[in-house]
This record gives C-alpha cells, structure tokens and sequence, in this order.
C-alpha cells in the first residue's frame, strides 16, 4: 500500500492510481484542493505496483547537456494563441502528421483543468495556452501506454512532475514516445481557482478563459474571462490578483516547494518556456508577441527541433545566461509564512484585497534582476 515518506512531496501525478490493478486507489482533495491519492485498505492485494511506480520513490539522475534555443513559430495567428512562441503547437502537429496522439491539458466544461488526448490538428486549440492550475492526470497515463503498445506516436506535454510520473508508471521506453514538458513556476491549488473564478464570474456562466491573452503585450499578458451574457473581465496579468498570488507562491501544491524536476537535466525530450529577459540575451527575437526558451534534452528532442526548423525562427543561445531571468528553470518556489495566512482566510475574504495585504513589493529581488540585466548587457557588448 503506497506510503510516501512526507504527504507534501506526493505531486499528484496519478500513477499510482493508474497502475492499480485492483482499482483500490482514489485521488480525494485535501483541505487545501490539492489530490492526493487514498487507498481501499479493504481490496488493496499488497502487490506493491503503486510503490513501484511513485516517481518521488525513485528519483531519475538525468545526465545530458541540453542545447538552449530562443525561437518562434512563423505562423502568427498561432503563437498569439499561445503563451509564448507557439512551439507546442508545432512539435504536436509532427506528431498527428504521423498517425500519432497528444496528451495536454485543456479546460473541462466548469473551467478546471484537466489532461485528455487529440488526434487531429484541429482540436489541438484546446492545449494552446498556459492554464494556471493544477492540471488532473485521471486515467492519462493508461490512456497513453494502450496508444504506445498499439505503435502509434505518442506525444505527452506535461509539468515535469507529471513527465516523471509517466515514465515511472511506464516502466520502459518506447521509441514512439516524445515527452515535452514546460518550466513550472508551480502548480496552483484548484480549489483556489474555484473560489477565483466563481468570486469573478459572479453568477455569469463562463464561456472561455484565457490566462494568457496577449492582446495587451506577451511581457503585460491579461487574465481575460468571457461570459455567456457577452461581458468580460480582463486584467493585466501583473495586476490581476490571482495571478500575482500565483507568482508569490501564496497557493501553490507543497511539493512545488520541494520540487525535484527543476533542474536543467530533465527526463523529457524537450522542455518549452518563456523567454523571460530576453532583451538581454536575444533582442532580435523580441516583439512582444512570445518567444519561447527551450532546452533540448534528448536525442528524440533533436529530431523534433530539426523537423520543425523551417517554421521558425530561432537562434542558440548559451544555456546559463538564458535561464537567469527564469528561476523556475532551476529552483523550486519558496515556502512563505504568508501562505498560511492566505489559506486561513482566503475563504471568508475578498481574494483581491488579501493578496494586497500579503504582498510587499520586494526590493531585493527588483535590484537582483536589474543587476543581472546589467551583467549580460555588459557582456554582450564586449
Ligand atoms: C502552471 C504553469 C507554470 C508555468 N511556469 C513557467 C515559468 O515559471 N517560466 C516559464 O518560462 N514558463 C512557465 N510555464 C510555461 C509557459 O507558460 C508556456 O506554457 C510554454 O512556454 C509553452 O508555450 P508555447 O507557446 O510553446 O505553447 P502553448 O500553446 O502555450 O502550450 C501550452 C502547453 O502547456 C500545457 N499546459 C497548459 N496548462 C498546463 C497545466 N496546468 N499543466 C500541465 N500542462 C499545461 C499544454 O498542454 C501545452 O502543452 C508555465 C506553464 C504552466 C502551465
């Protein structure tokens, strides 16, 4: 029956549920909205599968010397309707070309998140753009293993916790697996963004969510919410409560705190970002429109980037002055008293004003990232 050491480093990735074979295995929220997974004690048979597929029981060393590239996709329509350059859309279109699938995530009809699977182009819009909440496996990684052992392409664009879990709960490698995940700041909690988005929508039935609109910039993207009725509610992502609680790590899953997968060595076979501080690194790339960082991380992953080279537009970059505006890349968030606070009220007060009142602009990290802007500005010139 599966024990993890500390409750808070369990990611929720779903492999132990989905490798039950007894199906004695539920995921239920904890107080916080996070799943966490509950056995039958009842029907559980003791054969140890779920232990041995729990990524946080087995953590991978990976040794390998990604490649950084800065880059876009040609097709602007798309990359506006992404949140960074538009390459997911890309490496997903190879893969359904070939006869293969794509797991991502995509919202379900009450606005959560959850992961599911396309076969064709025209559905992949469901995927496009960040969803900034936890996004639930369910039966996922099943899902994925009957596509691989049918031969079929698979490709799996997940946090790199949920990579892990995939692996782990494979047990194997298939050739015809292409794993793609994204930095992660960290994942929030989804009863956080339940309690958000029913506060905004205030009785209005909610017709699309866009966490990252770009209409306004990709650097000062908008949380924008459509309603039935034909109002919205839009708010320039640094300003937007919910978001700055998100980027403050007010309500993000514990194991985010302690996360494993930030590391530039990485399980997948290519891993898409945001190009935070690129008018240091590559202002020739910078329109305001997304670019994206990716790290190549795979043999599999050079493959995918040289097939999708002619619709982009790209330069390698060095990979440790790329990731220095973007810590999530490498370092887990940081756990804050305020966090506490947040949980303990978020519930009996309005989300905006509490946020405010947690939040106290920090000079400290303002100056770091001034100096490191200066820092390769200063060494590019020479
Ligand atoms: C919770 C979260 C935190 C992130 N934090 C950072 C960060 O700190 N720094 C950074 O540079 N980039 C971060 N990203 C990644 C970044 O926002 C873009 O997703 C990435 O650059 C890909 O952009 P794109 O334009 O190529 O594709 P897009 O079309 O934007 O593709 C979105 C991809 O993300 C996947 N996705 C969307 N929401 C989720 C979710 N909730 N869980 C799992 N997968 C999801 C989709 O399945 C799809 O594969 C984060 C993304 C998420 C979802």
């Amino acid at each position: 029956m599966i024990k993890i050491a500390k409750k808070e480093n369990c990611t929720g990735c779903h492999g132990c549920y989905n490798v039950c074979p007894k199906k004695c295995i539920d995921m239920n929220f904890d107080e916080e909205g996070f799943l966490y997974p509950s056995v039958d004690s009842n029907k559980c048979v003791e054969c140890g599968l779920c232990e041995k597929v729990c990524p946080i029981m087995h953590i991978v060393e990976v040794e390998n010397e990604p490649i950084a590239i800065g880059c876009y996709n040609k097709d602007e329509k798309i990359r506006m309707e992404s949140s960074s350059g538009g390459i997911f859309t890309l490496i997903s279109e190879l893969v359904i070309q070939s006869g293969g699938v794509v797991f991502g995530a995509e919202f379900d009809e009450n606005y959560n998140v959850r992961h599911s699977y396309v076969d064709n182009i025209q559905d992949l819009h469901k995927f496009r753009g960040s969803k900034y909440v936890q996004s639930t496996i369910g039966n996922s990684y099943y899902d994925a293993k009957q596509f691989l052992e049918q031969g079929r392409q698979v490709l799996f664009s997940g946090t790199p916790c949920q990579i892990a879990g995939l692996k782990r709960y494979l047990q194997k490698d298939y050739d015809n697996l292409i794993c793609q995940d994204i930095v992660c700041h960290g994942v929030p909690s989804i009863y956080v963004w339940e309690h958000y988005k029913n506060f905004i929508a205030n009785g209005r039935r909610i017709s699309s969510v866009k966490f990252r609109d770009k209409s306004t910039g990709w650097k000062t993207y908008s949380l924008q919410i459509d309603f039935d009725d034909g109002s919205s509610y839009k708010d320039i992502g640094n300003e937007n409560s919910y978001i700055k609680g998100f980027v403050k790590d007010f309500y993000l899953r514990p194991s985010c705190y302690e996360c494993k997968y930030k590391t530039l060595h990485r399980e997948s076979d290519i891993t898409l970002a945001d190009f935070w501080g690129i008018e240091a690194n590559v202002p020739e790339l910078d329109d305001n429109k997304g670019t994206s960082l990716i790290f190549i991380n795979s043999d599999k992953g050079r493959l995918c980037f040289e097939k999708i080279g002619k619709s982009i537009v790209f330069k390698i970059i060095n990979i440790e002055n790329a990731v220095t505006f973007n810590p999530s890349s490498h370092k887990p968030a940081i756990m804050t008293k305020k966090r506490d606070t947040f949980y303990k009220e978020y519930r009996n007060k309005n989300l905006n004003l509490l946020v405010d009142e947690l939040l106290k602009q920090n000079t400290i990290h303002k100056l770091y990232n001034y100096i490191s802007y200066l820092k390769i500005k200063i060494k590019n010139i020479l």
